[in-house]
């Protein structure tokens, strides 16, 4: 039998904030080099899901391994250093730096020492600039981040999430507020990236871009797993759509 490897997994994941239960004995395994998203109307805990597993927010119970080793509440900076990469929803980077500096400065996860050396560094700067040019905005690398448009924010945070050079890349949203002909171009790279080896595990509310990119989809409701396979099977599941309509 072909047995395809563990990347994430998470085993009875809990997080209650107050009386709301936001993810509720959540059990779910990511394959490595796989494209998986991860869907399900607002409020069903996906963004608490990520940050559970990033070591933005300790879960009340449960655990969270990768290749099998344990990363149950470890910080954020050591989950990166695992070989996981993340974005956020509401774009993160430093509206007053150059896109550059935003690219060099990625690296803050690693403590401050290693980024001050690191921002002095010429490889670093090579580094950076070969991330710019692979999500395609070399271009901009003098402008100011607050200067470019959202979809290139989303590429800039992008390319730094690549300087940590992650194994498995989350990202929450990558097409929201997005313009069509970018959001084509994340689906892109996103499938190019994936091609050289990274996994991806994707939050993203456009079904277009789901349908398209993912090789597995992974549907939430109220905080826990309730379907799950190829996206063209889940899209016609009965318990998706009472999910999303409510019924
Ligand atoms: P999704 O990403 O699927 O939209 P969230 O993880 O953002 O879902 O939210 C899941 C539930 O947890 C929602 O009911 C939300 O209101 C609640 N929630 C999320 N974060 C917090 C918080 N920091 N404090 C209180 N409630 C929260």
């Amino acid at each position: 039998t072909v047995t395809t490897r563990e990347s994430l997994a998470t085993v009875s994941l809990r997080k209650t904030f107050g009386g709301v239960t936001a993810v509720d004995d959540a059990t779910v395994t990511f394959h490595e080099g796989k494209v998986n998203a991860l869907i399900g109307p607002n409020g069903s805990g996906k963004t608490t899901f990520f940050n559970c597993v990033t070591g933005m927010i300790k879960p009340d119970s449960g655990s969270v391994s990768y290749h099998g080793t344990d990363i149950t509440g470890r910080s954020p900076h050591r989950v990166a250093r695992a070989g996981i990469g993340r974005s956020f929803q509401l774009c993160r980077i430093f509206p007053r730096m150059t896109v550059l500096e935003n690219v060099l400065v990625a690296h803050r996860t690693h403590g401050l020492a290693s980024l001050l050396k690191g921002a002095r560094d010429a490889d670093q700067i090579e580094r950076a600039r070969h991330w710019l040019r692979r999500v395609g905005i070399d271009h901009l690398e003098h402008s100011e981040a607050a200067d470019i448009s959202y979809g290139q924010q989303k590429l800039l945070e992008l390319a730094g999430v690549l300087m940590a050079e992650p194994d498995l890349i989350m990202l929450d949203e990558p097409a929201g507020g997005v313009n069509p002909a970018l959001i084509g171009r994340i689906g892109t790279l996103i499938r190019e990236l994936n091609a050289e080896g990274r996994t991806f595990v994707v939050v993203e509310h456009n079904m277009e871009m789901v349908m398209s990119l993912s090789d597995h989809v992974i549907v939430f409701d109220r905080g826990r797993p309730i379907a799950e396979g190829p996206p063209s099977e889940v899209q016609s599941d009965p318990r998706v759509l009472e999910a999303y309509l409510g019924v």
